[in-house]
């Protein structure tokens, strides 16, 4: 589920900033979904609707897109009902009834599976999403839906790059359009592009019915609080900080970077084609009679960047 939001841009409640706040969510969303090939023709796209601001946001601009669109594709928003305690189950459905949305509430109980199993006092966040994915994953499959639709925003991205970097060493985060590992499910992120301040300030002036995410009682992730803290203060010492990683992380130049499998360093500089000697041995100190060079080796295949970035494909960090 969503996490509140910490603060909401104002609106300044005038109708014109609304609008311009509208206009300019709707630029960035389908500005994501164009340069990521988000949505085609006769894509019959899963919106997954937590309850939260950022999911309510994500079904209202993808609505707006589609009576545009120059392409056919279906929405239906679909709610997993987890069987938290006090969830108000009649609020998606009224609000979904009133603007005509085709919609499916999933129920599953993995509230009492996620208490048993999680000590008392940990978060719950990890388990309870994943099971959450689970759940969602195998009615799209059941159901023939060509595109998942997830509601994290650019500064969810963000916060999980630096999540990745200073707990997995990776770089690596949370991309806009993912394939699941089994091939099966295609996840897209349309709201990759979009600040969560402006989130916020939408739901707030469009008074979507927010369901409060503190109803499992669990606290969000430390480690992803404190990374969110970071990025507000830098925000805040250096505006438009954020804006500028967002764009860096589109920018990737393997040659600046030190990933052997993603550019064939080995390669600068050499001036004959014959193979390496065991470098590493080389440089550990043994002497040059004992260093292998094997004649029969063949030569080094060139680098395949796509190969090896699939190949360092792992479970990223969570996101509720
Ligand atoms: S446990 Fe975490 S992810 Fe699950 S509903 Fe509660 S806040 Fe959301």
């Amino acid at each position: 589920m969503s996490a509140p939001s910490p603060r909401s841009a104002p609106v300044a409640g005038s109708a014109h900033e609304l609008n311009k706040l509208n206009k300019r969510l709707r630029r960035q969303v389908g500005q994501a979904i164009a340069d990521f090939g988000m949505i085609e023709e006769g894509d019959k796209v899963m919106v997954c609707l937590s309850g939260g601001k950022d999911s309510y946001t994500m079904l209202d601009i993808l609505r707006q897109l589609q009576v545009k669109a120059p392409v056919r594709f279906e929405l239906v928003a679909v709610n997993l009902d987890q069987k938290q305690p006090n969830f108000p189950e009649h609020v998606l459905p009224e609000y979904l009834e009133g603007i005509a949305q085709p919609f499916h509430i999933l129920e599953q109980d993995t509230y009492s599976v996620v208490k048993r199993v999680v000590p008392e006092g940990k978060t719950m966040c990890s388990l309870c999403s994943r099971m959450r994915r689970g759940a969602l994953y195998a009615y799209a499959a059941e159901n023939g839906f060509t595109k998942i639709a997830l509601g994290h925003h650019r500064d969810d991205l963000l916060a999980t790059f630096f999540l990745n970097l200073f707990f997995h060493a990776k770089i690596s985060g949370m991309p806009p359009k993912l394939q699941s590992d089994d091939g099966k499910h295609t996840v897209i992120r349309p709201l990759a592009y979009v600040k969560e301040s402006d989130i916020a300030a939408f739901a707030e002036a469009k008074g979507f019915p927010i369901i409060p995410c503190t109803l499992c009682g669990s606290q969000e992730n430390l480690q992803r609080k404190v990374v969110k803290r970071m990025l507000e203060q830098w925000e805040k010492e250096s505006p438009g900080r954020l804006e500028t990683i967002s764009r860096a992380l589109g920018d990737v130049r393997p040659s600046q970077l030190s990933d052997r499998a993603l550019f064939d360093f080995m390669a600068l500089g050499r001036h004959s084609e014959a193979p390496l000697p065991d470098l590493h041995a080389w440089m550990a100190g043994a002497p040059a009679s004992e260093v292998d060079v094997d004649d029969d080796a063949p030569a080094a295949k060139p680098v395949d960047a796509l190969a090896a970035i699939r190949a360092k494909n792992f479970d990223p960090i969570w996101n509720p």
